[in-house]
């Protein structure tokens, strides 16, 4: 199953996707899966059609948890050792942008870079859940890109600034619940340009580990949403670039590079 939030024009609802690659229907739902029971509601919408603009599948509405330096080769790329405990930081939900739509530079950066990565989008309120009851809080998966100020990064210390700006974080396309997120593949592609292939056996601490751990710091609330880390690969997008990430089994969450200065 997959769940996408969308608009036709006024207030965003939410669906079932059905169908194959191209010819996608949405299946209407009366309210938000994540905070409450649905129903369809008997509407069925082509994604194709004009009107349509698939939306962030989540806004979280408490935060969202990085996580640094989870795949050994992308900390050795960075010159980093491997931490030995999750290394993490919060960005803003006002990070949060949807498919297609555009990461807008900021005019304080000359160096912005692409980080593919695995989503979980949490489901209950957890606080200090062992691994092995981990997975029962999530609600699913979806595909993120940690947008990072990479120069930023280096000279503010604290990576707010760096990796909170406003687009910094496009989710999507859509939820996908249940889904074994053990060994899947995560991609990133500028201008079609394969630029990082990993797969989620490389994480350095696994999803249920990662939950337990954030649960042991702060509660998480259903819509919060936790970034795995990114393979190796990052590196620089500009403006004009078109940035693709995929997940195995999950889809692309496309988005289109800005400057606007
Ligand atoms: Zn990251």
């Amino acid at each position: 199953m997959r769940i996408a939030r969308f608009t036709t024009g006024g207030d965003p609802r939410y669906a079932m996707v059905d169908g194959p690659a191209g010819s996608e229907e949405l299946v209407v739902l009366t309210g938000d899966p994540i905070y409450m029971p649905v129903q369809p509601t008997g509407e069925r919408v082509p994604l194709a059609r004009d009107d349509v603009r698939l939306l962030a599948p989540v806004i979280p509405r408490s935060k969202i948890i990085g996580v640094g330096r989870n795949y050994a080769e992308h900390a050795a790329e960075m010159g980093n050792e491997v931490p030995q405990a999750p290394l993490l930081f919060l960005k803003p939900n006002t990070s949060v942008i949807g498919p297609d739509d555009p990461i807008t530079l900021p005019a304080w950066t000359q160096e912005v870079h692409h980080e593919a990565e695995l989503a979980v989008v949490i489901g209950k309120v957890a606080k200090n859940v062992s691994p092995e009851r981990a997975l029962d809080q999530v609600f699913g998966f979806t595909v993120a890109n940690d947008v990072t100020a990479r120069d930023a990064q280096r000279t503010d210390g604290q990576w707010a600034r760096a990796k909170g700006f406003d687009s910094s974080c496009p989710l999507g396309p859509w939820v996908v619940p249940g889904l074994d997120v053990d060994d899947l593949a995560v991609l990133a592609r500028v201008n079609g340009d394969l630029r990082q292939d990993g797969r989620t056996s490389q994480l350095i601490f696994d999803v249920a580990h990662l939950v337990s751990y954030i649960s042991e710091a702060f509660t998480l609330l259903p819509g919060d949403v936790i970034l795995t880390g990114t393979p190796a690969g990052v590196g620089p997008v500009v403006h004009g670039d078109v940035v693709e990430v995929e997940v195995e089994e999950i889809g692309v969450l496309r988005n289109p590079v800005l400057r606007r200065d």
